[in-house]
């Protein structure tokens, strides 16, 4: 089963950490050749190494995604080392928690351009690539805060997340002239080096709530962008998959201790 990822040439951005590095080392498992975009040499680095150990192709690129030079250069130099780019998948995000009250303009403008614009900044930079190959795929990391639930501290990162998925409704519009689909993974708590840094209580809390009982794994989002990425999920566009162990449904948090 998707077989169709043998072989193509994938972008990852932020794919030297977290869910990124998941999805990464999962399309480098089915055969791609993978183009992780980070800002940071070393984890960049060792990412790429633990891919290449286990038999896959990667190279990274240092990149800031919310720079639309660095942007084009990432996607130029993908198609130079691997050929034009069949697949973006558009990951790298930060979340900062701030409250409202605490929170600057600067540092909202800060996640928007981070995790909002980068991804308008990617897709607008592969479309010449799907141009040219007459196909493509965009899978956009989302989350399940901002579109589904709000979090103290999140508004800002929330705004980020809900946009994004505003984005792709018109873009799976414009870009099927080009045969491109994009479609959105709406991740809930993921254990990665980002969510780590929020602390053990927040872990454990959150864990909780979740009728799974357990934290995602970056597998568990990886797979599903790897569907969306496959030849087989060619006739769905502008959709978003929520992974998230069942988190969003109990409708009170007693509903989870009746499970
Ligand atoms: P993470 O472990 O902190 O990794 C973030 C990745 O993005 C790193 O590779 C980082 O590398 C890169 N990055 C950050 N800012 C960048 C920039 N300006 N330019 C280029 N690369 C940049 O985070 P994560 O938990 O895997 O989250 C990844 C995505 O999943 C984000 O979009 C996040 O919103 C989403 N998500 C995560 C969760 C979760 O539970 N973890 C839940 C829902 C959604 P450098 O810092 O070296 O640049």
């Amino acid at each position: 089963m998707l077989t169709s990822i043998q072989g193509k040439t994938v972008i990852v951005t932020g794919g030297s950490k977290g869910i990124g590095k998941g999805i990464a080392s999962v399309f480098a498992k089915q055969g791609a050749k993978v183009m992780i975009a980070a800002r940071g040499e070393s984890s960049a680095k060792e990412a790429i190494e633990e891919i290449k150990t286990a038999g896959g192709t990667a190279e990274y690129y240092l990149c800031d995604v919310s720079n639309w030079e660095q942007v084009q250069a990432l996607v130029d130099h993908t198609e130079n080392t691997f050929g034009p780019v069949d697949i973006l998948c558009a990951n790298a995000g930060t979340f900062p928690q701030k409250k409202i009250v605490d929170l600057s303009p600067e540092a909202w403008d800060d996640i928007m351009s981070t995790n909002l614009k980068s991804t308008f900044l990617c897709v607008k930079a592969c479309i010449p690539q799907f141009e040219k190959l007459g196909k493509g795929r965009v899978v956009v990391t989302s989350s399940i805060t901002g579109p589904i639930t709000g979090y103290p501290g999140w508004a800002h990162y929330g705004a980020t997340k809900a946009g994004q998925l505003g984005f792709m409704k018109t873009a799976a519009m414009e870009l099927a002239r080009y045969n491109t689909t994009i479609n959105a993974v709406m991740p809930g708590n993921i254990v990665t080096e980002g969510l780590a840094s929020l602390g053990e209580d927040y872990l454990n809390s959150m864990a909780a709530a979740i009728p799974l009982k357990r934290l995602g794994a970056v597998e568990d989002i990886a797979n599903a962008a790897l569907f969306f990425a496959s030849d087989e999920a060619a006739y769905i566009t502008g959709q978003q998959m929520v992974i998230d162990g069942g988190q969003t449904l109990p409708e009170c948090v007693e509903a989870v201790d009746e499970i």
